[in-house]
């Protein structure tokens, strides 16, 4: 990234700061510019551009900068090795980490734990009986216990679903996961916990990475029947996808009542990512978020917080996170 891109990102980051703030929480962190991938490559600094560049157009909106996460906290969950490798294999400019599609880059450590510590302060707002949106990259729902890929290296939302444990052991967590992507990482982390029920809403593993998420994948042991897999073909239509979601949400209630729901916020299902893979539009992001928060505020006492997974589109993410925050605003 051009040194005059950092100057305007940082100068947009300082004045979202400043401004006013409202009655829920929006995190960031602005290290999130620090990992810079190849230029050609989907996962780019400039999708964190685009979201200030949105947020700095809505007047209304604001950005919280999160508290550096201590390590003890990713520790308690995140095997210590990984997170010592990852480190060192930033530091010694290598390429890639683990796989050939996760780039990193000098400070890519850095924008790690900046993403980790966004969500880690939305798992504080909700234990604050607050709604949170965490803005940050890089994005988390594909990494597990020690794999990075998908472009993810800590699983974001799994951390603060186990934040919240760590401080509300009875709790119970619903994870909704609507990227066009399999959340692979995090149903892995919890696919024998019935205390974290997962969802998810994506494309057909059959064409699609990470080639998981089948209907049939419901957990194990105590947490079977607490994974709910919902697969879409190719070029899925937004009602289509809508009322897939929605019934899902349906039947989660019948059977689990959170205290607390979390959302892995990924817009790669939007008809104009460059994916192309699903024709899910503005509004059906709208409606189904509308739907979660209407759940939270009937079991979670509201307690709901979004974490940014995927998305590509740039002028997707400048026009639709705003959207979707002031809806999450006006709502409660
Ligand atoms: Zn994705």
């Amino acid at each position: 990234m051009t040194t005059q891109r950092v100057t305007q990102a940082l100068a947009l980051f300082n004045e979202l700061k400043q401004r006013k703030k409202g009655k829920l929480d929006i995190w960031s962190h602005i290290n999130c510019l620090v990992h810079d991938t190849p230029a050609s490559h989907p996962e780019s600094v400039f999708r964190f551009t685009s979201i200030l560049e949105g947020l700095i157009e809505e007047k209304s909106l604001w950005i919280q900068q999160a508290k550096d996460i201590d390590s003890a906290i990713i520790h308690n969950f995140y095997s210590k090795k990984y997170l010592l490798q990852l480190e060192a294999h930033c530091l010694s400019n290598k390429p890639y980490f683990q796989v050939a599609d996760n780039k990193i880059s000098h400070d890519s450590f850095d924008a790690i734990l900046a993403s980790a510590s966004s969500a880690a302060a939305v798992a504080e707002s909700l234990l604050n009986d607050k709604m949170a949106w965490s803005l940050a990259r890089p994005p988390g729902h594909h990494a597990s216990y020690e794999q990075a890929e998908g472009f993810c290296f800590i699983n974001n939302v799994a951390l603060a679903a186990n934040i919240i444990l760590q401080q509300k052991p009875n709790a119970k967590i619903l994870i909704f996961d609507y990227d066009v992507h399999h959340g692979n990482g995090t149903q892995d982390l919890f696919y024998k916990n019935n205390q974290v029920f997962f969802a998810s809403i994506h494309a057909s593993p059959q064409f699609l990475y990470p080639n998981s998420g089948y209907e049939y994948e419901v957990g194990e042991a105590e947490g079977e029947g607490f994974t709910l897999n919902k697969c879409g073909n190719i070029h899925m239509q937004g009602r289509v996808w809508l009322e897939t979601a929605l019934s899902m949400v349906d039947e989660i209630e019948q059977q689990f009542k959170a205290d607390y729901v979390l959302i892995s916020a990924g817009f790669d299902a939007h008809k104009q990512d460059p994916s192309a893979i699903f024709d899910v539009q503005d509004e059906h992001f709208l409606k189904l978020q509308d739907r979660l928060i209407q759940y939270a505020n009937k079991y979670a006492e509201g307690r709901v917080g979004s974490i940014l997974e995927g998305g590509y589109s740039l002028e997707v993410l400048k026009r639709l996170i705003p959207k979707m925050i002031l809806k999450m605003k006006d709502t409660k």
